[in-house]
């Protein structure tokens, strides 16, 4: 904290036209998110001060970006002014497609943090409609004023550890690596494995390119016992960020369902995106736009888990691939995807990333698809049957080693390959929606940069949170 007033001061001093006001507390409202058998709803379990100032950018308030099944937006009740919207697609919004909720209620916690308003505000949450229009499901008021507003410190978290700095928090993204389920004996792992894991990332386009927009730290809260929950197995941890393996059944899985656990703990250090590091060696992951992404740091694949789960945590990508088994639903009918990466090809000439299109590229765009769906479901039979035998995770290794290096010579050997087309087989489905490119890292675990429509998306939002200052000191 006290280091970057400093910089601040610093920055006031050197540059007084584009200096930072100083940024206003992080009012958070904690939800719950409840629903299932055809109902929806929320409801306001506490709202509270974080410890730290607002670390977003304070001309990057309102969201232009239109990615998110549902949106927050938060307005003056006086004027209608939105003074703070951003979209996301939390946990609840995957479990509503599970078969569960077609026959059980469950409710999720949720959070919407803001800067703290002057006054009372109104906020509310949309959500897509069948049309992808945001339309309006709740809302409630907030008083900054109501005593009853919660100051207290959260439980600690240990001291933040500072991986790279390159600026003042509001003008940067503010990447947090949590570390769970790491024991005080295993505080130095949590931080090699939060160092390797960023050095993976920053190696990736766009990251690599725009490395200067990040800061990146890490928090490595103790844990009573090392690892996390994994149930299949039998293995129950109260972990500090609550995550867990076998969620909504897949094994691969992994996420985390006490969002007061991870975000008490996230809130002692600036941050506008987290990847909570699990310390596991069993392939795992997961990615929620605006909330967290999560990867098993001593995974092999742990390089690859951490780049591609945060494209759908921090981008909203979707999933380019529709080989290995989803959790979710199929869809009834193909609408069209609000995500910037899929597309159900309605309308070709309307086709979202035209602009990005290889000249001369048939839409859709043919590919060997019959031989690669072929040969992914037979490593899918060996995938299950390595697991339900319980076999060491070096045999899953293998087997995902042996994938990697026939997909990529498979896919690279495609007359397309490096194009962007729209080619069939994406969101988790064989027909009916399309990818921009053959190969990406949201497609396989190939060694493949993003497709140039994803590694644009992610741009995008880097934009939404890091900026040089335009209109000098912001109100
Ligand atoms: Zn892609």
């Amino acid at each position: 904290m006290v280091r970057n007033l400093a910089v601040l001061a610093l920055l006031a001093l050197l540059s007084p036209a584009t200096a930072l006001a100083a940024p206003p507390p992080t009012l958070r409202v904690d939800l719950v998110h409840y629903g299932g058998r055809g109902t929806e709803g929320f409801a306001v379990e506490r709202v509270l001060v974080e410890p730290l100032p607002w670390p977003g950018h304070p001309e990057r308030r309102v969201d232009d970006t239109n990615l998110g099944k549902y949106r927050f937006v938060v307005t003056d009740p006086a004027t209608g002014q939105v003074l703070y919207s951003r979209g996301s697609s939390p946990v609840y919004g995957e479990w509503e497609t599970t078969a569960e909720a077609a026959a059980k209620t469950r409710a999720f916690g949720e959070s919407l943090r803001f800067p703290l308003p002057a006054g009372e505000v109104r906020v509310a949450i949309e959500k897509r409609d069948a049309a992808n229009a945001f339309r309006e499901l709740w809302a409630t008021t907030v008083d900054p004023a109501d005593p009853l507003i919660d100051r207290a410190a959260p439980p600690p978290a240990g001291e933040p550890i500072v991986l790279f700095e390159s600026g003042p928090p509001p003008v940067k993204v503010d990447l947090l690596l949590l570390g769970d389920g790491y024991p005080a004996a295993e505080r130095g792992k949590c931080e090699a494995d939060a160092r390797r894991l960023t050095g993976a990332l920053f190696e990736v386009e766009p990251y690599r390119s725009r490395r200067d927009d990040f800061n990146v730290r890490a928090l490595c809260p103790e844990a009573r016992e090392s690892g996390i929950s994994r149930p299949s197995l039998g293995i129950h941890r109260r972990s500090p960020a609550g995550t867990t393996y076998d969620a909504f059944g897949a094994e691969r899985y992994v996420l985390s369902f006490d969002n007061r656990a991870w975000r008490d703990l996230a809130a002692q250090a600036p941050y506008d995106i987290v990847v909570i590091v699990v310390n596991g060696r069993t392939y795992g992951g997961g990615g929620i736009f605006g909330e967290y992404a999560t990867v098993a740091a001593d995974s092999l694949w742990a390089p690859y888990i951490v780049v591609h789960e945060l494209g759908h945590h921090f981008a909203a990508l979707a999933d380019e691939y529709y080989t290995s088994p989803a959790v979710y639903e199929p869809a009834t009918e193909r609408r069209e995807p609000w995500e910037p990466n899929v597309t159900a090809l309605l309308d070709p000439a309307a086709l979202k990333w035209a602009d990005l299109l290889t000249p001369g590229m048939p839409v859709p765009t043919p590919w060997e698809k019959e031989a690669f769906d072929a040969r992914a479901r037979e490593i899918q039979a060996e995938r299950q049957r390595l697991r339900e035998a319980r076999r060491p995770e070096e045999e899953m290794d293998a087997l995902f080693l042996r994938q990697r290096d026939e997909e990529e010579a498979r896919l690279g050997a495609e007359r397309h390959a490096g194009a962007v087309g729209a080619f069939e087989g994406a969101n988790y489905e064989a027909t009916g929606y399309y990818r921009p490119a053959a190969d990406c890292i949201m497609f396989t675990r190939d060694r493949v940069p993003f497709c140039p429509v994803c590694r644009r998306a992610i741009e995008r939002v880097i934009d939404l949170y890091a900026a040089p200052l335009e209109g000098g000191s912001p109100p």
